[in-house]
């Protein structure tokens, strides 16, 4: 690993996660980052978010690397909901990561390479490249190619580009030619060609002047640029994860690797070579570390090992912002016979700076209701939405979005337009929340098998 691989990350696009926060596009803050009552998708939970709103701002000031927070309360408050806030509102430049505590239990591999693996694609590495491109006024393209001679297409031509202060013609280079057919460039196309990799970016279009060209050859394009300067000396920055790093640069994984997932465990040395290059870059200038977040929700179903991992982790000076979720109260810490507050060791749990998220009222229940339904496109009569607000309050936020699209279903079945009482008095008849399956389990536990025996009383409350 002589040269470190960057190029292939350069298009990776990430993959954005929609379904249960898809309404989430930030924390919902204004420029005094003060909580509004509802917006971006966000519906109360005030001080939790003005909270996030706080640790929003220090980590846009990088001041924050190596801290951890936990985001503590009952299930279905909106924690996952305010960690996805937070990722909304950094940008795409800000790596973040999300995984669940369980999903670090695999038999692909260990559990501290699961986490190495997690805290690596939330450290983003900007790297400054210098490149030389071609970027103008360009007045016209013209590629001649005369009569080939057995077989062979002679390509020659020359590409004519006005810059501010002066117009020139350049011989087309095979890579410009080649790349010109690539990108399929077009008549008022922008572009800008980056000589190192040979490749055109097309900036947009733009039409601001034309002008004929006299066609010499048997191909011709006709390019023309706003503005610009010739053959500047770029700089480029991209944003990769250290994690994209490590898995192109892995002789085992290759690039193919961040698109299956399928990354297998990364040998230490590996990441060792690629540390000490990053610091090289770091101290020359090329390159600066952008801490990300890693989201680890569920986090009571980390083990003490894992725990351990985490308290050193912090400690590396690249380390990422980590936000971890729980629903638990005191609980036992996995691993040991110890029962912790949220399950979390005191001494890991006292690095934390601790948000927690309360109970919603009535009224935020329906808010939220009410942009779920917008968000799935559902139309719903405003009484069958306080039914939806009652069924909510009385079993679970989560239950009652559930039910959302099933009685959308129901209408659609009835050939309705608009979701109406009925199909939501369907669709509560037709799907169990939790307290009605258990009381369902407690009644008929004779017919399951290795049942165990249970209180009617205390089950159900
Ligand atoms: P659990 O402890 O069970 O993991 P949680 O506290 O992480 O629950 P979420 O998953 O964030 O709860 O919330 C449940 C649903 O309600 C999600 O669809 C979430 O987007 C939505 N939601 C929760 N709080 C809010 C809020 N304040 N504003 C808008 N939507 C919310």
């Amino acid at each position: 690993m002589a040269e470190l691989k960057l190029s292939e990350t350069r298009d990776l696009t990430r993959v954005e996660r929609i379904g249960a926060h898809s309404h989430i596009r930030g924390l919902g803050l204004d420029s005094v980052l003060e909580p509004r009552a509802v917006s971006e998708g966000m519906v109360g939970q005030i001080k939790a978010r003005k909270a996030a709103g706080v640790i929003l701002q220090m980590i846009r000031e990088r001041k924050i690397a190596g801290r951890a927070i936990l985001i503590a309360g009952q299930p279905g408050t909106g924690k996952t909901a305010i960690a996805m806030g937070i990722a909304k509102s950094l940008g795409l430049e800000t790596p973040f990561t999300m995984i669940a505590g369980s999903e670090i239990f695999s038999l692909e591999m260990s559990k501290t390479e699961a986490l190495t693996q997690a805290f690596r694609k939330a450290i983003g590495v900007r790297i400054k490249e210098e490149t030389e491109v071609l970027e103008g006024e360009v007045v016209s393209i013209s590629i001649d190619r005369p009569a080939s001679s057995g077989g062979a297409v002679n390509k020659t031509g020359k590409i004519t580009m006005k810059t501010t202060d002066m117009e020139s013609d350049h011989g087309l280079g095979p890579k410009l030619i080649e790349a010109l057919d690539k990108e399929k460039v077009q008549s008022g196309d922008v572009i800008v060609f980056d000589r190192a990799c040979g490749k055109i970016t097309k900036l947009g279009r733009s039409f601001t002047r034309s002008r004929d060209f006299d066609v010499m050859g048997s191909k011709t394009k006709f390019v023309q640029c706003p503005e610009g300067e010739l053959q500047k000396w770029k700089e480029v920055v991209h944003t990769v994860t250290l994690h994209e790093i490590d898995v192109i640069n892995s002789r085992t994984q290759g690039f193919q690797a961040l698109f299956t997932g399928d990354t297998g465990e990364i040998r230490a040395e590996t990441r060792d070579q690629i540390d000490s290059k990053v610091a090289e870059w770091r101290e020359e200038g090329k390159a600066e570390i952008v801490p990300g977040v890693l989201f680890i929700d569920e986090v009571h179903m980390l083990d003490i090992e894992c725990f351990s991992f985490l308290n050193r982790a912090l400690e590396n000076d690249m380390s990422p912002i980590l936000v971890v979720a729980t629903n638990r109260g005191m609980t036992r810490i996995r691993g040991t016979n110890q029962v912790s507050p949220h399950g979390i060791p005191i001494d890991l749990l006292d690095r934390l700076l601790i948000i927690t998220t309360q109970p919603y009222t009535e009224d935020e229940i329906k808010n939220i209701l009410e942009i779920r339904c917008q968000e799935e496109e559902v139309e719903m009569k405003e009484e069958a939405k306080q039914l939806l607000t009652l069924i909510g309050c009385d079993t679970s936020l989560r239950y009652a979005i559930h039910l959302i699209n099933a009685a959308a279903l129901a209408c659609l079945k009835r050939k309705g337009k608009v979701v109406e009482i009925e199909d939501i008095e369907r669709v509560y008849r037709l799907f169990l929340d939790t307290k009605r399956s258990m009381q369902y389990l407690v009644e008929h536990q004779n017919q399951y098998m290795f049942s165990v025996p249970v209180n009617t009383e205390e089950a159900t409350g």
